[in-house]
């Protein structure tokens, strides 16, 4: 039971960062993980913005901290944290790269399945 709570609370609130638990929705309608990561899963003059943000690719992908690349991806503590999507996209035009300006070097590689 503690390990579910855990869970839950690594999903609701801890790790909220770019595209997990926010949205951005620009001046032009564009819907963005955040104000600082400009790309764009639609637009909310043609698409539902509820869908997008629960079913786009993008949207779905920046809630995967496991499947982040270089350091983020293998930290022990992406659940919590997951580095700035848009410091990494901002260095590499990569969301989903590690954040560059983070110091920590995870001691473990963590195992995919
Ligand atoms: S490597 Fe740094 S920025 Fe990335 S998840 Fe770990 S602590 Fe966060």
């Amino acid at each position: 039971m503690l390990q579910r709570r855990h869970a839950d609370a690594a999903g609701h609130g801890a790790g909220i960062r770019d595209g997990n638990g926010v949205m951005f929705i620009s001046h032009r309608g564009d819907v963005q993980p955040s104000g600082f990561l400009p790309v764009s899963a639609g637009n909310v003059r043609t698409d539902d913005v509820v869908s997008m943000y629960r079913d786009s690719p993008l949207f779905r992908r920046l809630r995967r901290p496991d499947l982040f690349t270089g350091r983020c991806g293998r930290c022990e503590f992406h659940s919590y944290c997951g580095g700035s999507r848009a410091r990494a996209y901002a260095a590499s035009g990569d969301p989903f790269a590690e954040d560059p300006l983070c110091p920590y070097e995870p001691r473990r590689g963590l195992q995919r399945a």
